[in-house]
């Protein structure tokens, strides 16, 4: 793939890279090596300094670095200008908190004495610089979400970005560089994928953290099993989406149609299966297209613009495989389905809603990325669950009910890393955030996710 800025919008290439050398490289890692060396002795409070002087510049940037990502990946400039602002709030949740959640731990008494030690203590240290391999679905938020919490633990940063967001990859480089951070803390590695195993291998990168489809995630997490490596792995979600018989059915609607065509349908944890409990099946469904086919479809850099268009053409099309086959097994289009008439430059896709879905089709066990939903209509409480699980995915999970028994069922049986009852998923830094099943391991926000790439040290003191 050739790391270039191609805008979704009209399929122009506006800017082409060259992938850095050997020596490039090699040049970047010794950096990385060397900073890591006095970073990680640096006290919490200059951490916090630095990374809350980051958020005060990404504060200021917040209108232009939004316009480079619509340009560069298609997402609508007010959801670009939302990421922005969630990124400068992780930021400074982070400087504000890490220290508490790194402080050191102090294990129970009855254990120390058991032991034999005068006293026990458990410190977490940085391991090192950790390799990030990035999507660009939200190209600045899935860097910030790794970068804030493992510059606060004492780690250093490289990051390999996706090949179609050069220009929000550099910019983060700068960012962290303006805010004073010590050469080599944060770098950025123009190169491709084919490019990152050998980076992965290098003794002097400590771990890797991979957002991104599960073929990247196998690829980086074989290799890094081979070399004894941590890794972090984000990958697909096909959330499911319940909607049961006591649900607030406006309120179910509405946040539906946002919960499936948010970032123009690209996102991990959009809801992607809507399983509607049969009593209230028809409602639903008939207020479900009518919203999604009033959605406006446009230019993303366009204020009244509800759903832009997708990353790349490969995308697109791998998205109309889904739907065509899904077609050609019998399922009813009650929405969309097609390009939408009258955008001929771009790639742009119609919300579409599919229903009568059997698990012969591609989409009922495979991730739809783009702005498609597929409808279940469900006995009981029993069958949703059921539906909801039959899927290798695992990231999050929505269910609109008053029932407090059937919450209770949900957080008991739902097989993901998240469950959203009368609401959509949404991640917040205090929370931790990651999946279940093939979409896969470890977790990034909160004290989870700082912990992650931190060397959990017993100190034992005799
Ligand atoms: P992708 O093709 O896997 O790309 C993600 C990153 O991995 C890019 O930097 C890509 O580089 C790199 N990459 C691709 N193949 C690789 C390989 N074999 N070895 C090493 N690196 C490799 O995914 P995408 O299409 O950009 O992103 C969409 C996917 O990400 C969806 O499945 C979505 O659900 C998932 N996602 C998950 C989360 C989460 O938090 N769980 C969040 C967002 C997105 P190039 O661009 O150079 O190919």
């Amino acid at each position: 793939m050739p790391i270039a800025t191609v805008n979704p919008a009209t399929g122009e290439t506006l800017k082409t890279y060259d992938a850095l050398g050997g020596e490039e490289i090699e040049a970047r890692l010794a950096r990385a090596h060397a900073a890591f060396h006095v970073f990680r002795t640096t006290p919490f409070a200059a951490r916090s300094e630095l990374l809350r002087d980051a958020a005060e510049l990404l504060e200021a940037d917040q209108d232009d670095i939004a316009r480079t990502m619509t340009l560069e990946m298609g997402k609508t400039l007010k959801s670009a200008r939302a990421e922005a602002a969630k990124c400068v709030k992780a930021m400074r949740w982070y400087a504000e908190h890490a220290e508490e959640l790194l402080a050191d731990e102090h294990p129970r008494a009855h254990d120390v004495a058991d032991s034999g030690a005068a006293d026990t203590v458990v410190r977490y240290r940085p391991l090192g610089p950790v390799l990030a391999v990035m999507p660009w679905n939200f190209p600045l938020w899935q860097v910030v979400r790794f970068a804030a919490p493992a510059l606060m633990a004492g780690n250093v940063g490289l990051l390999k970005h996706a090949s179609n967001v050069p220009q929000t990859a550099l910019y983060l480089e700068d960012l962290f560089r303006r805010a004073g951070y010590p050469d080599g803390c944060f770098q950025t590695l123009l190169v491709g994928s084919d490019a990152v195993a050998d980076i992965l291998r290098d003794p002097r990168v400590a771990a890797a953290t991979l957002t991104g489809s599960e073929p990247a995630g196998r690829s980086v997490a074989s290799i890094a099993g081979d070399v004894i490596k941590k890794t972090v792995l984000e990958l697909g979600g096909s959330d499911p989406y319940l909607v049961l018989p006591s649900a607030d059915l406006d309120k179910a609607v509405a946040t539906a149609v946002t919960a499936r065509v948010q970032n123009n349908g690209q996102s991990c944890i959009a809801a992607k299966r809507f399983i509607v409990h049969t009593d209230v099946y028809d409602a639903f469904a008939a207020r479900f297209v009518q919203a999604m086919s009033a959605l406006a479809v446009g230019d993303p850099m366009e204020e009244s613009t509800d759903v832009g268009p997708l990353s790349s053409e490969q995308g697109r099309r791998s998205l109309e495989e889904l739907v065509d086959d899904a077609r050609g097994r019998g399922a009813t289009v009650l929405c969309g389905g097609d390009r939408p008439e009258g955008l001929t430059a771009g790639w742009y896709y119609e919300p579409t809603v599919l229903a009568d879905i059997t698990p012969e089709m591609r989409i009922h066990h495979e991730e739809a990325f783009g702005p498609v939903a597929t409808l279940y209509r469900v006995e009981d409480l029993d069958e949703a669950v059921k539906t909801a699980n039959d899927t290798p995915f695992g990231l999050s999970s929505n269910v609109w009910t008053r029932d407090e028994a059937e919450k209770e069922h949900c957080a008991r049986d739902l097989e993901a890393g998240g469950v959203y009852f009368n609401g959509m998923t949404a991640s917040h830094p205090g929370f931790p955030f990651g999946g279940a099943k093939r979409s896969g391991y470890g977790r990034e926000l909160s004290a989870h996710g700082i912990k992650e790439f931190c060397n959990a040290t017993t100190l034992w003191y005799g």
